[in-house]
């Protein structure tokens, strides 16, 4: 890209595009984006005293032209299109700093949701087989090499002591084990109890 006589909506662009890449991540925050490149971005056009304006102006126009996403209304954009983001698939290591740089309890979802069958996840798929632990639930559905997608959830948090033995594992799908963690209090503590229960009897 020529910077002299870029406008700025290539430069966001083109900014946008590196950052992705570098993360191999698509989505990412506008206030970590203006942070992380804001170097960058008073460098483009010095003169401009209002830049972070500028950048948040410019993502507004890529998003009406279909560049970008809103995720939220907390300013979280996504980048469509396969054709500008190169290795799509998120790398390991980049899979590895996301999760160490989320929060305890989000991070315990994220290691649940992508630890394949290996010590406690592959315990708890041999103790409970692949359908929801949760009463009357038929919610969990085949992948491409016939197996069912199941995922695995300790029922007391590690981050609050719980451990990786039999007794505090249990199967859930997609749906349910995302309640476990997000829902209201009152629904997480409903489905942790009945959990217990399934567990324990099983656990005898
Ligand atoms: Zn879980
Ligand atoms: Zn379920």
């Amino acid at each position: 890209m020529n910077i002299e006589n870029a406008t700025w909506k290539d430069f966001v662009l083109e900014l946008v595009v590196d950052y992705c890449t570098k993360r191999t991540m698509r989505t990412f925050h506008y206030k970590d984006f203006l942070k992380d490149n804001l170097t960058t971005i008073e460098a483009f056009r010095p003169a401009n005293r209002n830049a972070p304006a500028k950048v948040r102006q410019q993502l507004q126009f890529l998003r009406n032209e279909g560049r970008l996403t809103f995720v939220d209304n907390r300013g979280t954009y996504t980048l469509r299109g396969r054709d500008i983001l190169e290795g799509e698939l998120p790398n390991e290591n980049a899979l590895i700093e996301h999760i160490k740089s989320a929060p305890p309890d989000k991070r315990e979802y994220l290691v649940e949701t992508y630890v394949r069958d290996v010590g406690w996840a592959k315990l708890a798929k041999e103790k409970y087989g692949h359908n929801c632990m949760m009463d009357g639930c038929g919610n969990t559905f085949r992948k491409n090499d016939g197996s069912r997608y199941i995922e695995v959830h300790h029922i007391v948090p590690l981050h609050k002591n719980g451990e990786d033995a039999i007794w505090n594992l249990s199967v859930l799908c997609a749906h349910h084990h995302k309640m476990a963690h997000y829902a209201d209090n009152r629904t997480r503590l409903l489905i942790q109890s009945e959990l217990l229960r399934i567990a324990e009897s099983a656990c005898e």
